[in-house]
C-alpha cells in the first residue's frame, strides 16, 4: 500500500469504529420543505420531509426569487472575472452591501464568498499575535480556524458562562500584567476581541449580547457576533440578536463588528460583515479572504439582494418561521421529549431545536429509523459536538405546517422509544 493510502486508510477505518465516519447524502430535488433522496444502487429517490435545511425561510426555492436569479444571469452572466479589488466588483455587489447595511442598521457593509470566509479573514484582520482573543467554547469552527490564523492568543470561556468570560479576562490581564516589563514600548498596544456565536450551531441557545455588551465596555474589549443563524430568524422582521433583545424590551446595540452568512435564511450563498465605515474600509484592505479570490458571481450578489428585500417586504415570514418553532417545540414536551437543556423548550427562539440522545450510534440508527418514516433530521456527532453528546438536531423552517410538525414530534418519540 501507499504511504498515501496507508495513512488515509487508517483514518477512515478509526472514523467507522467510532461511527463518525462521513458520508454525503445524494438530493435529488431543489432545497424546500420537502426534498428526495436519490437510492443510487436501486435507481429510486424517497420523497422526505425536511427538517434539517439551514434555508429557514424556504427561499432557495421561492418562484419569484427563482425567477429573479434567473433574470441576473442572463444580465450579468456567470462568473465575476475578478477580485473586488482588481475587476470584480459589479454594480450588484455595490447594491448588495448598501442593502446589508440598511438592513442591519449599520454604516456599512463587506461581502465575502461564504460565511467561512467571512470569519477567518475578518478575524486575523483585526488580531495578530500580541493581541487577545476570549472564544466561547462552543462557537463555530470558522471562527476557531480564524482565531488560529490570527495568532492572536485565545482564552476560551466556557459556555455562555459570562463569570467564566470574565474570569478569562482577568487572567489574561494578570498575564498580560507579568510579561509588560520586556514589552517593547514603541510596539502598538494589544486589543482584545470577545467573539461568540449569536445563535450556537449545535444547540440553538443564544448569545446574551446585554451582558456581552457591558463585559466588553467595562474591560475594553472589542465584540464580535457571528449572525450565520439569527439574521432572518430572531426579532419581529429577522433583523437579528440584538432586534431580538430590543423586541424584550432589553436595550441592545449592535456588536463593534457583526458577521453574517447569505447562504442561510437569504437562501444564497455568501458571506458578509457589518459595521461602521471604518471597519468596513480596513477590511476590504487588509482581510486576505477578502482580497485574493474573485468576487462573488454578480447574479449570485443579486440573487442575495433581492432575497433580502423579500425578507425586508415580508416579515410575516419571519413570524411563520418563529411560530412553527414555538409549535414543534410544545409538540415535543407533548410527546415526552424536550429539547436540550430544558429551559429551551420554554423559550426556544432559534430555528436549531437539538435532541441530545448521546450516543453516535443510537443517534444515528434514530436519524435512520426517522428517515424510513420519511422524514430526514441528520444525526450530529463528534466531531462536530462533544464525545458522547450525539443528537438529532432538526431545524424549522417557514414553510412546514403544523401537521408535519406535529407528525414529526410524534415520530421522533416514537423512533427513542423504541430504540432504547
Ligand atoms: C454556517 C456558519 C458559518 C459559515 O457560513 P457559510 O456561508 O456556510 O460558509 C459561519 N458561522 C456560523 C455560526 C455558521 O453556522
Amino acid at each position: 500500500m501507499s504511504v498515501l493510502n496507508e495513512f488515509t486508510d487508517k483514518f477512515l477505518r478509526s472514523a467507522q469504529e467510532a461511527h463518525t465516519y462521513r458520508t454525503m447524502r445524494h438530493i435529488c430535488t431543489p432545497e424546500a420543505s420537502h426534498v428526495e433522496i436519490a437510492n443510487e444502487s436501486q435507481n429510486t429517490a424517497r420523497k422526505v420531509l425536511l427538517l434539517a435545511s439551514n434555508s429557514y425561510l424556504d427561499l432557495c426555492n421561492e418562484p419569484e426569487l427563482k425567477q429573479a436569479a434567473a433574470e441576473a444571469v442572463l444580465k450579468w452572466g456567470t462568473g465575476s472575472g475578478g477580485a473586488r479589488l482588481t475587476t470584480g466588483n459589479k454594480t450588484p455587489h455595490e447594491e448588495l452591501e448598501k442593502e446589508l447595511a440598511n438592513f442591519k442598521g449599520t454604516e456599512a457593509a463587506i461581502t465575502f464568498g461564504t460565511g467561512y470566509m467571512a470569519n477567518v479573514g475578518t478575524i486575523s484582520a483585526l488580531c495578530g499575535k500580541n493581541d487577545i482573543i476570549f472564544s466561547d467554547e462552543l462557537n463555530h469552527a470558522s471562527i476557531i480556524d480564524g482565531i488560529r490564523l490570527s495568532k492572536a492568543r485565545c482564552y476560551v470561556y466556557k459556555h455562555n458562562d459570562m463569570a467564566d468570560l470574565q474570569r478569562a479576562i482577568n487572567d489574561a490581564k494578570m498575564e498580560q500584567a507579568k510579561k509588560s516589563s520586556d514589552i517593547d514600548e514603541h510596539a502598538e498596544p494589544a486589543h482584545s476581541l470577545i467573539v461568540t456565536d449569536a445563535v450556537f450551531s449545535m444547540d440553538g441557545d443564544l448569545a446574551n449580547l446585554p451582558e456581552l455588551q457591558k463585559i466588553a465596555h467595562a474591560n475594553d474589549c472589542l465584540l464580535m457576533i457571528d449572525e450565520a443563524h439569527s439574521t432572518g430568524v430572531l426579532g419581529k422582521t429577522g433583523r437579528g440578536l440584538a432586534e431580538h433583545f430590543n423586541d424584550m424590551g432589553i436595550p441592545c446595540d449592535h456588536a463593534d463588528v457583526t458577521l453574517g452568512t447569505l447562504s442561510k435564511s437569504v437562501g444564497c450563498e455568501g458571506g458578509f460583515v457589518v459595521g461602521s465605515r471604518q471597519l468596513i474600509e480596513f477590511l476590504k484592505n487588509k482581510a486576505r479572504s477578502f482580497i485574493f479570490t474573485t468576487a462573488m458571481s454578480p447574479a449570485m450578489a443579486q440573487a442575495a439582494y433581492n432575497n433580502l428585500k423579500f425578507i425586508e417586504q415580508h416579515p410575516e415570514r419571519v413570524q411563520s418561521l418563529q411560530e412553527n418553532v414555538k409549535f414543534f417545540c410544545k409538540a415535543l414536551v407533548k410527546a415526552g421529549l424536550v429539547p436540550a437543556g430544558s429551559q429551551l423548550a420554554e423559550t426556544q427562539s432559534s430555528a436549531i431545536v437539538p435532541i441530545v440522545i448521546g450516543d453516535e450510534a443510537a443517534a444515528l440508527t434514530a436519524s435512520a429509523n426517522l428517515q424510513e418514516r420519511g422524514i430526514l433530521i441528520p444525526a450530529i456527532r463528534y466531531p462536530t459536538v462533544a464525545k458522547g453528546q450525539a443528537r438529532l438536531r432538526a431545524s424549522i423552517m417557514a414553510t412546514h405546517t403544523q401537521e408535519e410538525l406535529l407528525h414529526a414530534a410524534t415520530c421522533i418519540a416514537e423512533v427513542l422509544t423504541t430504540n432504547h
